[in-house]
């Protein structure tokens, strides 16, 4: 697992994240952090440290789960016709059930 922050699942509650890395541990996934992934070269990833140094990391099957952006295409067609429109949720940006909930209430309370 290449994770380009210090650490892994900074932005999860303690406990699922505790309860995630113990099973990763379980499992004995290696885990680089601090490491970016730039490239597939001849089946192997190409991680870079944080000096610039390429390193080879062999592997089978290679998974993206990076780069979630929020999709809100609706909002400036409809703002353009109706005044009031409010954003919520990961059309504001991605997150997690509870964020997506908690910027509902929010919105609620002030509407
Ligand atoms: C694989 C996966 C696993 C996840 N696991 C977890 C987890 O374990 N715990 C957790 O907290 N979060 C998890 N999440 C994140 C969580 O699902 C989201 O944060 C949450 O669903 C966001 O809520 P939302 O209401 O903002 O968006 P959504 O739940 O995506 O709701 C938006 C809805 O709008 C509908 N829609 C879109 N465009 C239109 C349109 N033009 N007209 C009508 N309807 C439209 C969509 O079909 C969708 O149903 C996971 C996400 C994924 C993808």
């Amino acid at each position: 697992m290449v994770e380009m922050q210090e650490t892994l699942l900074p932005a999860m509650k303690d406990i699922p994240r505790e309860d995630l890395l113990t099973r990763l541990k379980e499992k004995q996934v290696t885990i680089l952090t601090g490491f970016e992934a730039v490239c597939v070269e001849c089946g192997l990833l190409q991680v870079r440290d944080k000096e610039g140094k390429l390193s080879p990391v062999r592997a089978d099957t290679i998974i993206i789960a990076a780069g979630a952006v929020s999709d809100a295409p609706l909002l400036h067609p409809l703002r353009e016709k109706i005044p009031d429109v409010y954003v919520i949720g990961e059309a504001v940006r991605p997150g997690n059930a509870g964020n997506a909930l908690r910027s509902a209430a929010s919105l609620a309370v002030r509407l």
